[in-house]
């Protein structure tokens, strides 16, 4: 009767379904003092069924956790990224001057602290370039206030063609600019100033067909190794630039060190 309801389930399976299909798993065990053989005969796919569901699960869990994880760490990065080109913008602007793109007045000045600092270490000196564009004011009045915009960022370019990648060239005002040359004794500051003063006053800029130039006049000073303070030394520059206007403008002058011992004599200079 066994064999015979065996028959039954294997006819029902050959009826059916598709039985070459089916990978089937069959378990034999004697029953012990009979003559009897139980056969066991699942399909491997019913076996499996509920392996496979709690395996496609698992799976499909561990695949979204990584997915997650993935998208997580993207928009950590990118946020990170976002923070850190905020910051480095910030940063530039707080040094930069938006206009021509030059250091601005707080950041050369920090600069001039920490570069005097390092020349009191190495003995070396420095020298500070003020120049100040001549009657910029008629220009904006002649030509309007863009071009007056336009001839600042031409004359910044033209600072940053002419000077070395060690200075630091600045807008410190309005039409005013400052050279901060490191290891730069004042006869090369000078050499540097007339090569700049000689290129602005050859630029031509222009206003629709109207052609025009703009010169410019320059105070240097020298800081070395004295018991100077770099406002100071920066004050000498200044007051040299202002003598400069005072004796017809578009040239350059240098002071020197009063009441300090100058450590060269013959700091005055004054193109003729
Ligand atoms: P001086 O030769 O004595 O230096 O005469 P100046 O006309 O250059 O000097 P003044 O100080 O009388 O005028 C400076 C002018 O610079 C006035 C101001 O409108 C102009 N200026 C300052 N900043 C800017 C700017 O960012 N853009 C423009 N277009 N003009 C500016
Ligand atoms: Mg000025
Ligand atoms: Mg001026």
């Amino acid at each position: 009767a066994r064999n015979g309801q065996y028959d039954m389930l294997a006819e029902h399976f050959e009826k059916n379904v598709d039985v070459e299909s089916i990978v089937k798993l069959v378990a034999n065990r004697k029953v012990s003092k009979y003559p009897l053989v139980v056969s066991i005969v699942v399909s491997e796919k019913a076996l499996l069924a509920n392996w496979e569901k709690s395996a496609s699960r698992f799976v499909f869990l561990g695949l979204s956790i990584c997915a997650v994880l993935l998208f997580m760490t993207h928009r950590i990065a990118l946020y990170q990224k976002q923070q850190r080109l905020i910051q480095e913008e910030l940063r530039s602007q707080a040094t930069t001057d938006a206009l021509t793109g030059l250091a601005n007045r707080r950041f050369v000045l920090d600069q001039a602290g920490h570069e005097i600092r390092k020349a009191k270490r190495s003995g070396s000196p420095i020298s500070f370039v003020l120049m100040d564009l001549d009657y910029f004011k008629e220009v904006n009045d002649n030509y309007g206030h863009d071009i007056g915009d336009m001839v600042l960022k031409d004359t910044a370019a033209i600072l940053k063609r002419l000077c070395r990648g060690s200075d630091i060239v600045s807008r410190y005002g309005g039409e005013e600019f400052l050279l901060l040359l490191p290891n730069t004794y004042l006869d090369g500051a000078l050499t540097d100033a007339e090569r700049i003063r000689k290129s602005l006053e050859q630029t031509s800029h222009w206003c629709q067909n109207k052609q025009f130039t703009v010169t410019a006049s320059f105070g240097v000073s020298e800081w070395i190794n004295v018991e100077e303070s770099y406002e100071n030394a920066l004050r000498r520059a200044d007051d040299a630039r202002y003598k400069v206007k005072n004796r017809g403008r578009n040239n350059i002058m240098s002071l020197p060190i009063a009441k300090v011992t100058p450590i060269r004599k013959n700091h005055s200079h004054l193109r003729q």
